[in-house]
């Protein structure tokens, strides 16, 4: 299989099959936490990096091969090695994956494209949008998602915002928090603040745990997350 990976069982998601939009490595970001290790090119020009018929003839073979896993699934998730919106074909490939599967659609975002409101369109008919917002601070986003020069965060927030308004399905925003680089009691006051506009249905905190791109990137221990839990309010949670 070149496009399909799992299917894995979360507690966040349930039976999830994942769906990769590009056969390698493909994103505008290169963070310091992510689990596929560098991004060799970060690249910002979206175009169909993985054909859609190829994708859904994939998982149209997965599904016919595996009955009883296909029966039991709860999400399909467009996500992969990289960011799933560069690829142009993702509206398209939205719809026909609900044509093949009764599954749930979810996709799972680095934010970077959604101040397009093309982009934004090209999602909405998922049920589920789990976006990424590490920070609302220009310097700490080049320390920790290391963006295409081209990518502005206040268009990121900007669009978060946007899409709140625009979409019906739920949005669970993600913050990958690293020790002593995005975990400021401070800055976190100030990420609350642009949460709070954003109005996700949830915010996922998370922490790297498994390998990543660089060495050293530490967790935040349990104590301080559930320190920055409190402040992000009742929406929050650790997972
Ligand atoms: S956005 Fe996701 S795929 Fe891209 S570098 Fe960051 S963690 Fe990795």
């Amino acid at each position: 299989m070149k496009y399909i990976y799992g299917p894995i069982k979360s507690r966040r998601l349930g039976l999830s099959l994942g769906l990769s939009l590009s056969l390698d490595k493909t994103c505008n970001l290169d963070c310091i936490y992510c689990q596929w290790g560098r991004t060799p090119i970060t690249v910002s020009e979206r175009k169909e990096y993985a054909r859609v018929d190829e994708i859904i003839s994939e998982l149209k073979s997965w599904l016919q091969n595996n009955p009883y896993e296909a029966k039991e699934l709860h999400f399909v998730t467009l996500s992969g090695m990289g960011e799933p919106t560069l690829n142009t074909s993702i509206e398209e490939l939205i719809k026909q994956v609900r044509k093949v599967t009764s599954a749930s659609i979810a996709v799972i975002t680095n934010s970077t494209l959604l101040g397009d409101s093309l982009v934004r369109k090209s999602i909405l008919g998922a049920d589920l949008i789990v976006p990424s917002l590490d920070t609302v601070d220009p310097e700490i986003f080049k320390q920790i998602d290391r963006p295409c020069t081209d990518i502005k965060l206040n268009e990121i927030i900007d669009g978060l915002a946007a899409l709140r308004k625009e979409f019906r399905g739920k949005i669970w925003l993600e913050v990958m928090l690293v020790s002593g680089v995005n975990d400021d009691i401070r800055h976190i006051e100030e990420l609350s603040k642009s949460i709070q506009r954003i109005n996700p249905d949830k915010i996922q905190l998370n922490s790297p745990v498994r390998s990543t791109a660089e060495k050293n990137v530490l967790p935040v221990e349990k104590a301080k997350l559930v320190k920055i839990k409190n402040i992000l309010g009742d929406k929050a949670e650790i997972i």
